[in-house]
């Protein structure tokens, strides 16, 4: 049973082809500069990767070139789209409609369109895309898997702002949370590993963007994102967390227009503001390395911020049994997970350096005699995806 799992952004779409009956990876591959010019598509197969330059002018061309490279017997994948049991899709946006992942129909469309001012820039590329392959393979089943699902589980002293109450009734402004999918899966995993299900566990996805959850007994108790993802840790390009006053003083200042100040808060703050080098973690890390000061300050301001939440989920969940650590940086960057552990040996967090030195596989990084277990658990959101559609639709094929 293959299913295949498409994650739509909106001028780029990664996928990924699985067969179910081993979980095996068939082929995976993005598609970039949808409706710009220079527009691409790159298949991975057998461990080769094939990049194909073509004229993508939408979302529906791009999936249309995607699924005849699947079956294309240049690259021997399958042999026809039939053998396709189903189609998950990462939703970014389910607000409080769900709760889990959902079989797609015209109700959830309708849905999905609601949740669209909530998730400007998101929700409408994976609508798109959900359209674009209803029209591509009919009769085949559409699964949609949200990144809030997960955090609705949250009760409304982690979720409302201490806003009017109608600001919530009126305009749905409240905490979600996202990267629910991966929070999930790597908890789910600690808790194979650890043979139990009452486990308070921290998870930290520390990527490009970043968030922390507070998950006890599977489920989510409190997470550093919000409304948006916009709110919580320090992200590559992404403010997280700051004074709110900041926002209509800024804008006086620097003679800021509301799209501006959305798009300095975004697109130009976090590690790349602080540090002026890049938004990605491993020029900072190593600029820092060569003694550039803000480099070091951004790191260190990243470090503390993701050390504040661990420890104050411990306390909002009265225990911690587990910190996991994943997402790119997560995965690869031992100093990062040994310095934000430093300074929680008090809570019981010891830190084996020698576990530690490891990158990218699934590993147990704390001391024998730590109270508080600490893994690397790579995440794999599109097997998640895979697996809640296989769920969802193994009846019907
Ligand atoms: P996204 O949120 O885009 O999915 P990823 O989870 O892929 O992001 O994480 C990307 C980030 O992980 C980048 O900033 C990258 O520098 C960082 N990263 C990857 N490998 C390492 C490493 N060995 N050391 C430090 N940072 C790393």
């Amino acid at each position: 049973m293959k299913i295949l799992v498409i994650n739509c952004g909106s001028s780029s779409l990664k996928f990924q082809l699985l067969d179910m009956e081993n979980e095996k990876l068939i082929t995976s591959g993005l598609v970039e500069r949808i409706g710009i010019e220079g527009s691409c598509y790159l298949i991975n197969v057998a461990g080769e990767k094939h990049r194909v330059y073509v004229d993508l002018p939408d979302h529906s061309v791009a999936l249309k070139h995607v699924l005849d490279a699947l079956v294309d017997p240049q690259y021997g994948l399958i042999s026809s789209l039939d053998e396709i049991s189903a189609v998950g899709h990462r939703v970014v946006h389910g607000a409080e409609a769900y709760a889990s992942s959902v079989m797609i129909d015209d109700d959830v469309m309708n849905e999905l369109i609601k949740c669209t001012e909530l998730a400007p820039l998101h929700n409408p590329a994976n609508i798109i895309g959900i359209e674009a392959i209803q029209q591509l393979m009919p009769g085949v089943p559409n699964v949609g898997v949200f990144d809030t699902a997960f955090h609705q589980t949250m009760e409304p002293s982690s979720y409302i702002y201490a806003l009017p109450y109608e600001m919530y009734t009126k305009h749905r402004v409240r905490r979600y949370g996202f990267h629910g999918t991966s929070h999930k899966y790597v908890s789910e995993r600690v808790a194979d590993i650890m043979g139990r299900d009452d486990l308070k566990i921290v998870t930290c996805h520390l990527g490009n963007g970043a968030s922390v959850t507070a998950i006890d007994s599977g489920k989510s108790v409190d997470t550093s994102m919000g409304f948006t993802p916009l709110e919580g840790l320090v992200m590559g390009t992404r403010s997280g967390q700051i004074d709110p006053a900041i926002i209509s003083f800024l804008m006086e200042k620097e003679n800021l227009t509301i799209n501006e100040m959305n798009d300095m808060l975004n697109k130009k703050s976090g590690i790349l503001g602080v540090s002026g080098v890049s938004s990605d973690f491993r020029d900072v890390e190593a600029a820092a390395a060569e003694g550039h000061e803000r480099s070091q300050l951004a790191l260190d301001i990243f470090r503390r911020r993701v050390k504040r939440y661990v420890a104050s989920y411990a306390a909002v969940m009265g225990g911690l049994d587990a910190i996991v650590f994943t997402g790119g940086l997560g995965e690869n960057s031992a100093e990062d997970r040994k310095l934000i552990c430093d300074g929680m040996q008090f809570m019981g967090v010891e830190i084996d350096d020698e576990r530690n030195n490891t990158r990218g596989v699934e590993a147990e990084i704390s001391s024998e005699n730590s109270k508080v277990k600490v893994f690397v658990i790579p995440t794999n959101e599109e097997l998640a995806i895979a697996r809640d559609t296989l769920k969802l639709t193994k009846d019907l094929i």
